[in-house]
């Protein structure tokens, strides 16, 4: 078999890989893209979709489909013994901070059918039935080795890997990176069924029962739930020994309420593990997804953070590869995904405590205290603009990075290494202009300073990398970004900020692409 040659070789076709290779189109790379399954996972998995991936989304064109075939988690419904305890609406709890204020529940399989629905309709294809069996790496590239469906041997050369494959990552291992962490005493189990019952279908139905919480996510489709909760300390099976039944008595045990599951569309149970790797790189390899890091499904944000990662990657392979960033631009992979795992896990930690310990203080706060607080507390702002930005991803940000350059940001509320905040220009969203997979600048104006001789000139100088946008300083934007002066905000491809600045100089804009990204005229 003759040897393929590609830039880039991602492993795995789950959430993150199938990701990368939609951004990789975006950009323009050229990739090959393997998996060991025959086709997308038929799975539900994860169901929890945040702002900021739909924000991903749409960039794709696929935000719109997202949202038609998936539910908006709108009300969230505490039980107790049967009985309401409250109710909270969560449908619009991002309001104003993103265009998708919500989260969306839609299936794992679903996400992954859209994303594979793009590649195919931009004419690239997964290696499906593809595994891979050895890799090695030299200064120049990568070489893998792989079985393909008819069992032979196939060699790609390709200059950087990717793997995104899964917890148990083959290409983790061989780099001998780390993934330490622990892993939860307790056995979870996950269904997805349909329930006869007498609650409303329009509801996220929390049971705060005596040992932990069983939670009911609506999902599309007559009556469809997905139930998640956990058997207690010292059960004695291992995942994948036990039968429906059992999961059916204990929802029933812990839950305390009536209810008939009149359908069984699927069921797991799963250990929890809490870990991370110590770099997500080595030489030309990278890690991505749950090869990097897993954690509690509090707060849904493993496939999230799988898709964040590989957008976080992608243009920085893209500008390497093109020759318009030097090698040293893949480093900040590393330095900007790394602490995001480290704190997501710590997050996801403390929630998951919460929802699911035994320790008596957190049972009283869980079902004693918290319900009749619930609705007070997600009344308050301080809540809504910190609670939705963590949960959503929308507040993530990379300011100790060195692609932010702060020379110029002190007098800003938003700083470099936020991501764009969402603002309404003339009714539209910004984000709208932001679609081309390129760096932007963006020259807030108030209609009177004269940007026309700098614009000339950073368009004639940077035409291959950068696209520019004059906007108008109306004073909802001033609000947001501190300042009722013009300034100038330069935008990487992620939509995170470079610099903010007031000065609207060339030299400004030289200073940062040329020494913080290394860019050279090709
Ligand atoms: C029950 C359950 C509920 C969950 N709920 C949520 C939720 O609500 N929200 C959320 O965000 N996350 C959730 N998660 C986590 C989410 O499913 C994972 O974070 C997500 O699947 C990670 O995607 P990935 O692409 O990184 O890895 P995976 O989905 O594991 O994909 C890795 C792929 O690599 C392939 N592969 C592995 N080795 C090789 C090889 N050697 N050669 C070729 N191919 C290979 C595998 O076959 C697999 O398809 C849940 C997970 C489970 C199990």
């Amino acid at each position: 078999m003759d040897t393929i040659n590609t830039d880039v070789l991602i492993v795995g076709a789950g959430p993150t890989g199938l990701s990368l290779a939609c951004q990789f189109i975006r950009h323009g790379v050229d990739f090959v893209i393997v998996e060991r399954n025959q086709g997308v996972t038929p799975y539900s998995k994860a169901i929890g979709v945040h702002a900021r991936t739909l924000e991903i989304y749409e960039q794709l064109g696929l935000a719109e489909r997202a949202t038609t075939e998936g539910t908006i988690a709108g009300k969230v419904r505490m039980l107790e013994s049967g009985e309401v305890l409250g109710e909270v609406d969560l449908s619009n709890i991002g309001e104003g901070l993103s265009a998708y204020p919500y989260m969306l529940l839609l299936e794992q399989s679903k996400n992954e059918g859209l994303l594979y629905d793009y590649l195919q309709s931009h004419d690239k294809e997964v290696l499906w039935q593809t595994e891979l069996e050895g890799f090695g790496q030299t200064e120049a590239g990568v070489t893998a080795q792989v079985k393909t469906s008819t069992g032979k041997t196939q060699v790609i050369e390709a200059k950087y890997l990717v793997g995104c494959d899964g917890p148990k990552s083959k290409i983790r291992h061989s780099l001998g990176l780390t993934f330490e962490g622990s892993t939860f005493e307790r056995l979870f189990y996950v269904a997805d069924v349909q329930i006869d019952w007498k609650f409303s279908h329009d509801a996220l139905h929390v049971c705060l029962a005596r040992n932990a919480v069983v939670a009911f996510f609506p999902m599309k489709g007559k009556d469809r739930y997905r139930i998640v909760g956990a058997f207690p300390e010292g059960f004695d099976k291992e995942e994948g020994e036990v039968l429906y039944e059992e999961i059916e008595r204990r929802i029933k045990e812990e839950a305390e309420i009536e209810l008939d599951i009149t359908r069984v569309d699927w069921f797991s149970t799963y250990n929890v593990h809490t870990r991370h790797v110590n770099r997500f790189s080595e030489g030309r390899c990278f890690l991505a997804g749950d090869a990097a890091h897993i954690h509690t499904p509090a707060g849904g944000q493993g496939m999230n953070t799988g898709i964040q990662d590989a957008y976080n990657l992608a243009w920085k392979l893209a500008c390497v590869l093109k020759g318009v960033a030097g090698e040293s631009m893949l480093e900040t992979y590393n330095e900007e995904r790394l602490p995001n795992a480290e704190r997501l896990l710590q997050t996801t930690d403390r929630m998951f405590n919460l929802a699911a310990g035994t320790n008596w203080l957190v049972n009283l706060i869980r079902t004693t205290i918290f319900p009749p607080m619930a609705k007070f507390i997600l009344s308050l702002d301080a809540v809504k603009t910190r609670f939705f930005p963590l949960i959503s991803q929308i507040g993530i940000n990379y300011r100790d990075g060195s692609l932010s350059d702060h020379s110029r940001d002190s007098d800003f509320e938003v700083k470099a290494g936020d991501r764009l905040p969402y603002l309404l220009i003339d009714g539209k969203s910004i984000y709208d202009r932001l679609r081309e997979a390129r760096f932007h600048l963006l020259t807030f104006s108030d209609g009177e300073s004269d940007y026309r001789t700098s614009r000339e000139e950073v368009e004639k100088e940077y035409a291959e990398l950068l696209d520019y946008h004059v906007i108008p300083l109306y004073p909802h934007v001033a609000d947001i970004f501190g300042t009722s002066k013009p300034f100038n905000v330069l935008l990487r491809p992620d939509n995170y900020i470079g610099f903010i600045s007031q000065e609207m100089t060339v030299s400004r804009v030289r200073l940062y692409l040329n020494e913080v990204i290394g860019f050279t005229a090709t």
